[in-house]
């Protein structure tokens, strides 16, 4: 598909972006254990892509981005800084001090639910060994204990 896709928070739209849905600007899809992401998405896991900043473009409301910043519960030991709505709270990416260059996204926030069963469908699965017990691996997908991605390089 050679559209860009939109992303926004839902009843919102005070902040949009647009990114690729193929690679190189699309890096990689997956579903995230870690209790970080249980504490952010205020849920029991996280779906994410990760996009080359170089093909991220704000088309509005970037200076109505909040950060919050910490590393005390990052996988990785590094800062995690999360980009917020400004006006709905939605958490919109996420940038991590470890993996420069790159935003992690959410499959949610995208406006076109086609792409979350296609081309933003997760690949992989992390920190499997912290998925709530009630949850059984998702069909197909490959399964990481801990973090899949231990580089920049293997993003
Ligand atoms: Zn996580
Ligand atoms: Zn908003």
């Amino acid at each position: 598909m050679a559209g860009r896709p939109k992303m926004r928070p839902r009843r919102c739209g005070a902040v949009q972006l647009s990114f690729p849905t193929e690679a190189p600007g699309l890096k990689s899809t997956f579903v995230c254990h870690c209790s970080d992401c249980r504490k952010i998405t205020a849920s029991m896991f996280a779906s994410n892509f990760t996009i080359d900043n170089r093909h991220l473009r704000h088309i509005r409301g970037q200076d109505n981005l909040k950060t919050f910043a910490q590393s005390h519960t990052i996988g990785s030991g590094q800062t995690m800084t999360n980009y917020f709505c400004g006006t709905c709270g939605t958490l919109m990416y996420r940038v991590g001090a470890a993996y420069p260059g790159y935003s992690v996204l959410r499959i949610g926030t995208v406006d076109d639910f086609e792409l979350h069963e296609t081309k933003l469908r997760p690949r992989l699965e992390q920190y499997t060994e912290r998925r709530v017990r009630w949850l059984k691996p998702v069909d197909g997908l490959r399964q990481f204990r801990g973090m899949a991605f231990r580089s920049q390089s293997k993003l």
